[in-house]
């Protein structure tokens, strides 16, 4: 059987226990609820009486409410599974497996890699040599293809880092935001 406990926190003043689901009052001045210092009180009287040692020029208690037990347990687990995995350093995502899954909204860094034909035309020619005919009568140079698909590689190369940035394994039309007219 593991220990449960029988309140959430002791007042930092008083050291009264504080329980689970009950009023009690923190400082309103940040450098009280930091994580190292994060004080809590069981009653007003009891914040007042750290006034004199912090120093705050303007300061105000605000009444909380403990977390339930369970509450707070969740939230204990939490932490630790947090602590458990420490985000992995770029390195090691980079030598994972291209195709290994990862979890949505993790960022990762992709590796681009070599193309079998760098410099094949990625644009429809009739198409686009229609367009410009239709739209201004002109004829288009054979060399506009090599161009423009020169620009789409590029495009195409931020809209996956963008995709990999937002954790996906799907590029998307969001990710080419920043080329939209
Ligand atoms: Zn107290
Ligand atoms: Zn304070």
């Amino acid at each position: 059987m593991t220990m449960t406990p029988t309140y959430w926190r002791l007042c930092s003043t008083c050291k009264a226990e504080i329980g689970f689901q009950k009023i009690y009052f923190t400082c309103s001045v940040s450098t009280c609820n930091q994580k190292r210092t994060d004080l809590a009180f069981c009653s007003v009287s009891c914040w007042d009486a750290h006034l004199p040692l912090a120093k705050h020029r303007e300061a105000s208690a605000i009444e909380k409410r403990s977390p339930s037990l369970a509450q707070w347990q969740h939230q204990k687990d939490e932490e630790r599974r947090v602590d458990d995995q420490p985000s992995p350093p770029v390195q090691a995502r980079q030598s994972k497996t291209p195709n290994s899954p990862s979890a949505p909204g993790m960022p990762t860094v992709v590796q681009m890699r070599e193309v079998s034909q760098p410099h094949d035309i990625l644009v429809v020619v009739s198409k686009l040599k229609k367009y410009i005919y239709e739209r201004s009568g002109m004829n288009t140079s054979d060399s506009v293809m090599k161009v423009l698909s020169d620009h789409l590689r590029t495009i195409c190369d931020e809209g996956v880092r963008n995709a990999a940035k937002a954790g996906r394994k799907t590029v998307m039309d969001r990710d080419f935001k920043s080329f939209l007219i």
